[in-house]
């Protein structure tokens, strides 16, 4: 994809946030790496769902920092962002929510456990929670890197906050983000009705292999 093809994706992939209810107002943002690079595209700071198009898609360096000649300011989580793409090289997009049953998870600091095959699926275990961060420095994007390094997990809770999600590309992001919010309403409803049974690590392990090297169209 070139630059113009990945800002008119950036549009398409926030409508799908809406559509998917995980967020309100102008919360949430999704941004993608410009392949060969080192430039991020990210959602515009304030601006409603329904106003953003392709040109409204702010061009910012690895730092965080706009291009210069830009109308619009970058999302207040920028810095967050670029501090995964810095240190997460195989990662073309990143996703942010507060998306209702995920964020409710966060704000008790608890992971939602691996209790269900789509889970495993997705996620290869449970969602982890990142640590509390501040809003705007690199302290967000370190808490999503130390906690999604190493870890199966696309997606991370952070604590008091909401939803980090990763991806080869931001489509992957935001399909992470979509299966998160899904796996923690459904795990909270199973909660609610009695105690949850986690599957055994190696079912999670062959049922995590098989969804990301065989399952789908290839
Ligand atoms: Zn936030």
């Amino acid at each position: 994809m070139n630059i113009e093809d990945i800002r008119r994706e950036l549009v398409t992939l926030h409508d799908e946030l809406v559509r998917a209810s995980l967020v309100a107002w102008t919360s949430g943002n999704v941004s993608a790496r410009v392949p060969d690079t080192d430039l991020m595209l990210i959602k515009p700071s304030g601006i409603a769902y329904a106003d953003l198009t392709p040109e409204s898609m702010v061009a910012c360096d690895l730092d965080g920092k706009p291009l210069p000649g830009q109308d619009l300011k970058p999302s207040s989580d920028t810095a967050a962002h670029a501090y995964v793409y810095r240190h997460m090289p195989g990662i073309g997009g990143v996703v942010h929510t507060h998306s209702p049953y995920a964020t409710a998870w966060a704000a008790r600091g608890e992971p939602v456990p691996c209790v269900l095959t789509a889970m495993a699926d997705e996620f290869g275990g449970e969602i982890p929670v990142g640590p509390f961060a501040l809003i705007g420095g690199d302290q967000i994007g370190r808490g999503v890197v130390a906690t999604l390094t190493g870890h199966r997990s696309p997606a991370v809770l952070m604590r008091s906050h909401g939803v980090f999600t990763i991806g080869r590309s931001a489509r992957d992001a935001v399909k992470a983000a979509v299966m998160c919010e899904d796996a923690a309403r459904t795990v909270h409803l199973a909660r609610a009705l009695g105690d949850l049974q986690p599957l055994p690590e190696e079912q999670v392990a062959a049922l995590h292999d098989r969804y990301q090297h065989h399952y789908g169209q290839r």
